[in-house]
């Protein structure tokens, strides 16, 4: 069941700041309050959807790849595309996932463990 109250539904709407990186009407990309690299970026799809496989189980094809293909474009505007990147995507209690609404987070900018 989707939290529509979740803190990235609130970002969305436009209820709580953040530093954006790229949106359109669909997507969302904004930099992670709490970075863990020097590059920290989370990308979300607007449309209500609690992790990843509500994701790919709610919406169609395009959608789903219509994400991706964002997620590379903004690989290649952050400048990390050759130095390399890492893309997680942390997904329930033992996934350690803290935000209810699927979201991918884009590690990158420095040497990562
Ligand atoms: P996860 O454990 O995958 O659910 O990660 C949630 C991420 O959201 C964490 O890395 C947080 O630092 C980040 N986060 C939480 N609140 C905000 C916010 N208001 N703006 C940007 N990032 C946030």
């Amino acid at each position: 069941m989707y939290d529509k109250n979740n803190i990235f539904a609130k970002i969305i709407k436009g209820e709580i700041p953040c530093e954006k990186i790229y949106e359109d009407t669909e997507i969302l990309f904004f930099k992670d309050i709490n970075p863990t690299a020097k590059i920290h970026v989370l990308g979300i799809p607007k449309k209500p959807c609690s992790d990843f496989s509500d994701f790919i189980k709610k919406y169609d094809k395009n959608t789903i790849s219509n994400f991706f293909i964002i997620t590379e474009r903004v690989i290649e505007k952050l400048g990390i595309k050759n130095s390399g990147y890492k893309i997680i995507s942390n997904s329930g209690k033992d996934g350690g996932q803290e935000v209810p609404h699927f979201h991918i987070h884009i590690l990158g900018g420095e040497r990562l463990s």
